[in-house]
């Protein structure tokens, strides 16, 4: 067998040749001649009915040789096991996208002291998110939840053949699982709180819940399910609903102990609705999610929470983009001033709203020819959907139930970006139009961040009437042209 390709060659797309993968691993050959031999020439489809856990468990194994130089001796029979391109795109995403953005000035005012651990919460028999991780960033220590004895073992073996012992810890939750007590814990409280957990603050926490509630059923496309036990595909308190339901209760324990709350979704139902509770609850700015196609039947989906207060003009929660040109009567020039001053007197005379509009003293450049404004909210109101016992009556019971109120007490300040509600930013930027010096253009263009429906109603109504106000084109500023063209007329 060819040498394994050194650890620079992980990054990127995972490869789909497996004609290569065959060249290289003797195992996936033999693997992968029976399932070829008896499926239509490159039909993933039926390659996919005809594939078998020991195609599977080839598959696994020679991709993460290839990929990430990582063995995987041990896979006892009817665990799951874990396809490594969803498992490594999850991997990828808090990474590159969530883990960057905590320690980003432009996402969350208050900075994340990065830890260099993550919590993995059932990590299975093959451990495969903390051996990924930990594989991937040297520096990364994991921190490996699970209740079942027989993948504990398992898992054990696969982190010691990699030789990660001393960056992976696995933590046996049979204990705190099994014992009935008052408090409610759910499984990242009962990671935490064994004594392997040992740590006070965490980076992200990442998990593949148990999907189902009870037995699935059949397929309906008449294919096997993958082999799983009943602790990997099933929590009887809700499925994946209810396990994400449960962290989301934890976390209000935890909050910015940890920096992102993560989980893998099968089902788009349970997406949606925890999404749904999500946003509700925490706003905009603190929720990221994504999705990943897999083949032509499967989607998974991937959704993360974060109690850091975002800073208002994330672009997460960019929701609007608008540009407009503003040119002077008939042909005269038309500064940046007069432009800023009509949107001022516009933004300010809002009835219903108390907004301020003022100068970005952060990014005032230099030139002359570039402005740019900032609209706000004076005194950005609570409304009480922000206030605590509203905020916790918006979540389900199961996550809010016996809460003490100290654990509930949520103010509008945790939530909102210091900006309030929204942020508006308005640049202006002066154009020469054609050759006259006289003629120029002042060129607006308007990002709108909404952090939740007060907000995005702000939004909505300075969007709904602004070009017209600051071109002058509205009805009354063309009514009001028209009587003064009639007054000179007539004079
Ligand atoms: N992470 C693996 C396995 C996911 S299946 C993978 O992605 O392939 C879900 C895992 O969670 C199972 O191994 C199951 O035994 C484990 N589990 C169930 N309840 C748990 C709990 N309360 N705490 C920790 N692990 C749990």
């Amino acid at each position: 067998m060819k040498p394994s390709p050194s650890r620079k060659r992980r990054r990127g797309p995972l490869t789909q040749d497996f004609e290569l993968l065959a060249s290289r691993y003797s195992d996936f050959a033999t693997e992968w001649s029976s399932v070829s031999a008896s499926s239509d020439n490159n039909d993933h489809r039926s390659l996919a009915s005809k594939s078998t856990p020991s195609f599977q468990l080839s598959l696994t194994r020679a991709l993460l040789d290839f990929h990430f130089s990582l063995k995987l001796p041990s896979l006892p029979e009817n665990r799951l096991c874990p396809p490594v391109p969803n498992r490594w795109f999850y991997c990828e995403w808090i990474l590159q996208e969530l883990m960057p953005s905590l320690t980003n000035p432009n996402h969350f005012s208050t900075g994340h002291r990065v830890q260099n651990v993550g919590l993995d919460i059932g990590t299975g028999a093959s451990a495969i998110y903390s051996l990924l991780l930990a594989a991937h960033d040297t520096k990364l220590r994991m921190l490996a939840s699970e209740v079942d004895p027989i993948s504990l073992a398992s898992a054990k073996t696969n982190i010691d053949t990699n030789n990660l012992q001393d960056r992976i810890t696995l933590i046996d939750v049979g204990q705190t699982y099994n014992t009935s007590c008052n408090v409610i814990r759910g499984p990242l409280l009962q990671a935490l709180e064994e004594k392997s957990a040992a740590t006070e603050y965490l980076d992200f926490v990442l998990t593949n819940p148990p999907f189902f509630e009870e037995n699935p059923p059949d397929r309906a496309d008449g294919r096997a399910r993958t082999p799983m036990t009943q602790t990997e595909s099933i929590y009887s308190d809700g499925g994946e609903v209810g396990w994400v339901l449960d962290i989301l209760r934890d976390s209000l324990t935890t909050r910015t102990r940890i920096g992102w709350y993560t989980t893998m979704l099968s089902k788009k139902t349970s997406f949606v609705k925890l999404k749904r509770i999500l946003l509700d609850f925490l706003g905009p700015g603190h929720v990221r999610s994504t999705e990943l196609e897999i083949g032509s039947t499967m989607t998974r989906w991937f959704l993360a929470w974060t109690y850091y207060r975002p800073y208002g003009q994330t672009t997460a929660v960019e929701t609007r983009r608008i540009n407009f040109d503003v040119q002077g009567n008939e042909g005269a020039a038309i500064t940046l001033d007069k432009v800023a001053d009509r949107l001022k007197t516009y933004c300010t005379s809002i009835p219903g709203w108390d907004l301020a509009c003022s100068k970005d003293t952060n990014t005032q450049k230099e030139s002359v020819m570039c402005l740019e404004l900032i609209v706000t909210e004076n005194n950005p109101s609570i409304p009480s959907s922000y206030m605590v016992e509203e905020k916790a009556a918006q979540l389900p019971d199961r996550v809010s139930m016996d809460m003490s109120t100290e654990t509930l007490s949520l103010t509008a300040k945790d939530w909102l970006p210091a900006e309030g509600h929204f942020v508006m930013r308005f640049r202006l930027v002066v154009e020469q139009i054609g050759s006259s010096e006289k003629q120029n253009a002042v060129k607006v263009s308007v990002h709108a961040y909404g952090h939740s429906s007060h907000g995005g109603k702000a939004i909505e109504k300075i969007l709904s009437r602004v070009e017209g106000e600051v071109t002058r084109t509205n009805r009354r500023w063309r009514r009001q042209l028209a009587r003064q063209n009639q007054q000179q007329t007539s004079a």
